[in-house]
């Protein structure tokens, strides 16, 4: 049996692209000092994937900065004012990647979206009536041949046309299927080229077949590739899917003249049934994506042979592959040379990947393969107990009742005694969290971990920012302070740190978008807070103002989200008991005399699942419980915030209000506030601060702009119900833009409160 891969991580081992890129922004490096440093990424990609034994290789899923964009390059989709600045081609990419502003011209860069539901980020191509989808890239093509001249016969990865349709946003009047004859023949062009290169297989990546598909979909997706393919030469064509199942479209597939098929065995609940269901077509090859790529758990090989065996008995060509591209994980275990043996052996990262594809493919080889050495390694490994279990947490989360999860008294009950508690103005005013994290707080940090700072001189620094930014937030006017989070590196780190339950990385870094990646830790066990993790700080914080100060943690949710998650025991009961953990920290925030507490919940749209059908089932209907689990317990006067990244949540808004929080506050600006008309539709009852500038920009802006968004506000939320406050993320903004913009906020939150009297 062959093994495959989807795709493989471009960021290097040492992150070398990350630092290539950004140092060829700055001008340190040249263009040729970048491409080299590209190219062997690339051939030590190919050459270690080569060297496993993968018999199927992608090339083409490098990218400077993201695989969406060069294929809106590759199909001529670039906006003509990037065009317009006149730059070389990679810095024209870079310019819509990531905005231009310099001698040329002043431009922003375009929108980036979740890619999925992953952490990973893409850019959004736009069309618009002036778009002409032709092919006029090449790198697919050079990278192929770059490839081979290293003696390595690759798979070409490219995104699917209809899966690049439906990803692009439509500035103009022409919609998805106005560009299909234009895309057909962008397509068609491809395969031929390919195939006068005598390319063997070419990956058509197409993950939007995993989403709720319509007839039109359907309609539309099968006219791309009957087109697409009937002109085909040669080229074996796969068609990869990931992410989930096909559910909507399986009976195209086996008629389309697909070559071979890629389906997800992870997490597509329903892959399986639809391979038995009806007879897969003989001369198709299932490529079935059994290792996971987006998990950093080592496979379990009876699950795998037990999936494959059911599979054989369907079908007759069988690769096997991982469930989607490895750019989700990080590149190499070898690189954490502090994580013991003891975990570092139930772990896979992407070359590890690599390691499990060929090892079932020696397995596999066998006429019984669970006498093989490997596999009963690998059952043994399995059947271990980690250390890591708390029979006491286990306890406490099979103990919840239904009374754990509701706050008393009810919401308007408590709306009226924190009016009378807090008697806050109209309009109070307050911030996200953080405040600018300055460099020589980032210094005390680093020198703490390096050991060249002691403890105690690291916690004075950290108190004496505290200091200023009461006193600063106090002279400014703010209503509801807060203490600015400087003893925090990141918001989920910072907690897994203080928790048990949590493994660190040194360089398990994963692309999130462009040169941003992300360095999840991994939740080992079952999670316990030992000791309070963030009262001595808001305490210390309180201690310097008679106004309200407002504690602020991380929900459970996000950190479950921003997490490797255990594989041996549900989503679910992993962030309960983190759930348990934090409100165990509201309690002692509560203890303390802070009353005003804020449980941020950046990410809880994240694992929201790409079908509709299983958003309540799957994921709601525990991760708004366990929201309320971690506040339930609190006294009707502490007034309970919670924060979420974006004000996408539209479809979601009752469950929104379901989480039971007092305030919620979300970042709002950059999307012209359209989520106000839901709310009001909606008739939504928890108070709202929607940011009212964007602090994604130095820019400071004006009173007038400010009271101006506020009144807009206004016209869909009543007074009694608004709050005022930015959008979030003051920690990545320089001191002097803050305090001037932040000045200017509470002056036009009393400009407009004078006009409401
Ligand atoms: N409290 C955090 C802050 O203000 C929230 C961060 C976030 O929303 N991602 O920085
Ligand atoms: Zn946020």
């Amino acid at each position: 049996m062959k093994i495959s891969v989807v795709g493989y991580p471009r960021i290097g081992v040492e992150r070398e692209l990350k630092f290539a890129c950004e140092a060829y922004f700055k001008h340190d490096i040249s263009l040729q000092e970048l491409e080299e440093k590209a190219r062997e990424i690339r051939a030590y990609n190919w050459c270690l994937q080569k060297n496993k034994g993968v018999d199927i290789i992608p090339s083409n899923d490098f990218s400077y900065y993201d695989g969406v964009l060069d294929n809106a390059f590759l199909l001529n989709v670039i906006p003509e004012r990037y065009q317009k600045l006149n730059l070389s081609p990679l810095d024209t990419y870079f310019a819509v990647a990531r905005g231009y502003q310099g001698e040329k011209g002043d431009v922003k860069a375009l929108p980036m979206k979740k890619w999925f539901n992953t952490n990973y980020h893409y850019i959004v191509p736009e069309i618009d009536d002036n778009t002409q989808i032709k092919l006029v890239g090449e790198k697919p093509f050079k990278l192929y041949t770059e490839a081979k001249e290293l003696g390595i016969e690759t798979k070409p990865v490219i995104l699917g046309a209809y899966t690049f349709l439906k990803l692009a946003k439509y500035k103009g009047s022409k919609k998805a299927r106005d560009l299909a004859e234009d895309i057909i023949k962008a397509y068609t062009d491809i395969l031929e080229k390919f195939s006068s290169l005598k390319v063997g297989w070419i990956q058509f990546d197409e993950p939007a077949l995993v989403l709720d598909m319509d007839r039109e979909d359907i309609a539309l997706f099968e006219k791309l590739y009957k087109n697409i393919l009937t002109q085909n030469k040669g080229v074996k064509v796969l068609l990869q899917t990931y992410f989930g199942d096909v559910r909507d479209c399986m009976d195209v597939l086996r008629t389309l003249p697909f070559d071979g098929i890629g389906m997800d065995f992870i997490e597509g609940k329903k892959s399986l049934p639809l391979i038995k269901e009806k007879p897969f077509p003989k001369e198709k090859v299932l490529f079935a994506g059994i290792i996971n790529g987006k998990n950093i758990w080592r496979n379990d090989y009876k699950k795998s042979l037990d999936i494959l065996k059911e599979l054989k008995e369907n079908v007759q060509n069988i690769v096997v592959s991982t469930s989607c591209s490895l750019l989700h994980l990080p590149c190499s275990l070898k690189s954490e040379g502090k994580l013991d043996e003891e975990y570092k052996k139930h772990f896979a990262f992407a070359e590890e990947k690599l390691d499990e594809l060929s090892e079932l493919k020696n397995i596999l080889s066998l006429e019984t393969p669970e006498i093989s050495a490997e596999y009963i390694n690998n059952q043994n490994l399995h059947k271990q107990k980690r250390k890591g279990e708390n029979e006491e947490v286990q306890k406490r989360v099979k103990a919840l009742k239904k009374e754990d999860l509701i706050r008393k008294p009810c919401f308007e009950e408590r709306e009226k005694i924190q009016k009378d508690n807090f008697k806050l103005p109209l309009l109070p005013t307050t911030t996200i969290g953080s405040f600018p994290q300055t460099k020589d707080v980032k210094q005390a940090r680093t020198a703490l971990r390096k050991g060249e700072m002691n403890r105690y001189k690291y916690e004075d620094i950290i108190k004496n920012k505290i200091a200023s930014c009461i006193k600063e937030q106090e002279d400014m006017g703010f209503d509801v302070l807060v203490h600015g989070e400087f003893e925090r590196n990141d918001m989920v780190e910072y907690f897994g740190s203080c928790l048990s339950g949590f493994l660190f990385t040194e360089k398990a870094w994963v692309q999130s978008y462009g040169t941003r990646c992300v360095k999840p830790p991994i939740i080992w066990g079952d999670v316990s807070r030992e000791k309070p993790m963030t009262v001595v700080w808001s305490a210390y914080a309180k201690s310097l103002t008679n106004k309200p100060l407002k504690g602020m943690l991380t929900g459970a949710v996000t950190i479950l989200n921003w997490s490797f998650p255990r594989e041996d025991i549900s989503l679910k009961e992993s962030t309960l008991q983190i759930a348990l953990a934090i409100g165990e920290e509201v309690l002692d925030l509560e203890k303390a005399g802070i009353n005003i507490i804020q449980v941020d919940e950046a990410a809880l749209r994240e694992k929201l699942p790409l079908r509709k059908a299983d958003w309540q089932k799957d994921y709601l209907d525990w991760a708004i419980p366990a929201f309320r689990l971690v506040h339930s317990k609190v006294k009707p006067t502490t007034q309970i915030h919670t924060h979420m990244c974006y004000s996408e949540f539209e479809d979601i808004i009752t469950s929104i209000d379901d989480m039971d929080a007092d305030v919620i506050t979300f970042e709002a600006s950059r999307s012209d506030l359209a989520i106000l008309k839901t709310l009001k539709e909606k008739n939504f009852r928890t108070q709202v601060g929607p940011g009212v500038y964007d602090i994604h920009s130095p820019r400071v802006p004006s009173k007038a702009e400010i009271a101006e968004a506020i009144e807009k506000m206004l016209q869909y939320i009543p007074a009694e119900k608004l709050w005022v406050n930015p959008d979030c993320g003051l920690k990545t903004r320089g001191e002097k833009e803050t305090t001037q913009s932040l000045k200017n906020l509470v002056k036009a939150a009393e400009e407009v409160r004078e006009r409401l009297k």
